[in-house]
């Protein structure tokens, strides 16, 4: 028998939203909760990310009159996801649709204010139960709710944003609706400069209200750079971990469970190697080592989805930072994605994880391009260029090339510029008619909700004539594996 320095009724290994809501449900059964962060920030991916629920058939489209059903959001995650191993068995699927409003219910319970992302669409909306507008996510909120442990959120964007925000701030430099939203976003930041806020939307809103109410109201425990590093097995039964401690090791009970919701491994180069054959780009937490993986893989769990994540393309990364994540400029016209050779190989405009699986097929890790014409560069903001660095140093590294002409800006990547031509000339065509022949990128309401709706006839394509050209270097990254 382990004696332990400390027992509570459960022990969350991680503080993600997942770790969170699992505290949030087992506090408000009346549990006594400790939640274990291996970092000396909490929050993990969940902080950093745009903080959207697809949540299908949930209480805020039925307040709203939009329809949605049980048998609609299991058709769509049958067509979709299907039979994956035992990580997608119906009854797993069933617990999760039948789950949704007592999640939401709950957490409304304790003050926590939901908004419906209404334009956002299913990944695959064409297919059988695919909608759009099932994703919800928390309004923006005051931070200082947290008190000092505001401190230690995993805060990587200060500001009240949305998640409907995005394609249309996107548009910010050609269209009233863009500026109009930028505006929108500016008086959220004014108004609540002036009440004496602190706001924050999308993860850091998820990650903020849920701690909020977990710590702040219910009173639950949270450890910081407190790693789990075992789990404890006494006759065949988890009854507590082993954890480190601000350095100290220590055994705690856990006398009704252990929640492992401790991310990916995200930042493990072994794992990625072993399980993805590349070492991977992610945009996450520095944290998401896979430790509590490989603590339940040694007390005998089984593991599952390996050798999948979120991927999607980013932005190479300068110095080893972090990779920037791009979504929605893929999607935009003007511009294309190609191999090192010059080809395209896939829809740019489809859902990220699509893309990244696109990627690995065609040429694995090997050399990709994001480019774009002169009106690409002009009319949109693009996220990336204003966070990846300053031009100058992309250039030396290699990520950032600029051209008056495409055959310039072939020799400039190493690309075959008669190849790269007549890629362009084959897209031209495309957009001018309207139809991605090759790829259909612009067919699916998910393309065309981050397209241009003001270019015609699709607003995803647009052709590359007129220079500067601007070429940037992308790899597989990731949201998470
Ligand atoms: C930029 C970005 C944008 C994203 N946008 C979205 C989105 O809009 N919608 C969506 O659904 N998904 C999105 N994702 C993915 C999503 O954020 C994650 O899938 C989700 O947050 C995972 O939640 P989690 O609680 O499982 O893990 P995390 O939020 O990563 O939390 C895990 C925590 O466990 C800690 N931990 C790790 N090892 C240990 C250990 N040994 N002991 C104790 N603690 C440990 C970590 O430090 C971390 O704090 C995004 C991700 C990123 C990076």
């Amino acid at each position: 028998m382990t004696t332990f320095d400390q027992t509570y009724d459960v022990v969350v290994v991680g503080s993600g939203a997942a770790g969170l809501a699992t505290a949030l449900g087992a506090a408000d059964g009346g549990l006594r909760v400790l939640i274990l962060e291996s970092t000396d920030k909490w929050g993990g991916n969940t902080a950093m990310s745009g903080g959207g629920l697809w949540l299908p058939n949930n209480p805020l489209m039925r307040r709203d009159g939009v329809l949605d059903s049980r048998e609609e959001a299991l058709e769509y995650l049958e067509a979709t996801v299907g039979e994956a191993g035992r990580a997608s068995s119906r009854a797993r699927k069933e617990a999760f649709v039948d789950g949704v409003d007592d999640f939401v219910n709950t957490t409304e319970k304790y003050g926590i204010t939901w908004a419906r992302a209404a334009d956002y669409p299913d990944y695959y909306p064409e297919r059988p139960g695919g909608k759009i507008g099932r994703g919800i996510e928390v309004k923006p909120l005051d931070s200082k709710v947290l008190g000092p442990w505001y401190q230690s959120l995993r805060l990587i964007m200060p500001l009240p944003v949305m998640t409907d925000d995005v394609w249309e701030v996107q548009r910010a430099f050609s269209s009233f609706a863009g500026v109009k939203r930028v505006a929108r976003i500016g008086s959220r930041v004014i108004g609540g400069l002036l009440t004496g806020k602190r706001l924050v939307g999308i993860g850091a809103a998820l990650a903020t209200a849920l701690q909020s109410v977990v710590v702040g109201k219910l009173g639950a425990d949270l450890w910081l750079n407190s790693p789990l590093t075992a789990l404890i097995v006494e006759d065949g039964k988890v009854v507590g971990v082993r954890a480190t401690r601000d350095g100290r090791p220590v055994a705690i009970g856990a006398s009704r469970g252990v929640m492992l919701a401790g991310g990916g491994f995200d930042y493990n180069r072994e794992w990625r190697q072993k399980y993805h054959g590349i070492d991977g780009a992610p945009s996450g937490n520095p944290g998401n080592l896979g430790g509590p993986i490989a603590a339940a893989e040694q007390a005998g769990a089984a593991l599952e989805l390996m050798d999948d994540a979120w991927w999607g393309a980013s932005i190479a990364p300068l110095h080893g930072e972090p990779a920037a994540f791009i979504v929605g400029e893929r999607a935009l016209p003007y511009s294309i994605i190609v191999d090192g050779r010059g080809n395209r190989f896939a829809n740019e405009a489809e859902s990220y994880v699509d893309l990244g699986h696109n990627m690995l097929r065609h040429d694995k890790d090997g050399t990709y391009w994001l480019i774009g014409e002169s009106r690409w560069l002009r009319r949109y903001v693009r996220s990336f260029a204003l966070a990846a660095g300053k031009p100058a140093e992309l250039k030396r590294a290699g990520i950032l090339a600029r051209a008056q002409s495409l055959a310039q800006l072939a020799e400039m990547i190493g690309a075959d510029p008669a190849t790269l031509i007549a890629t362009v000339d084959r897209f031209n065509g495309f957009a001018k008619a309207g139809v991605d022949g090759d790829f259909g990128r612009g067919n699916s309401a998910y393309d065309r909700y981050y397209g241009d709706p003001k270019v015609s006839p699709n607003p995803n394509l647009g052709p590359l004539e007129k220079g500067p050209f601007e070429a940037w270097r992308i790899v597989i990254g990731d949201l998470g594996t």
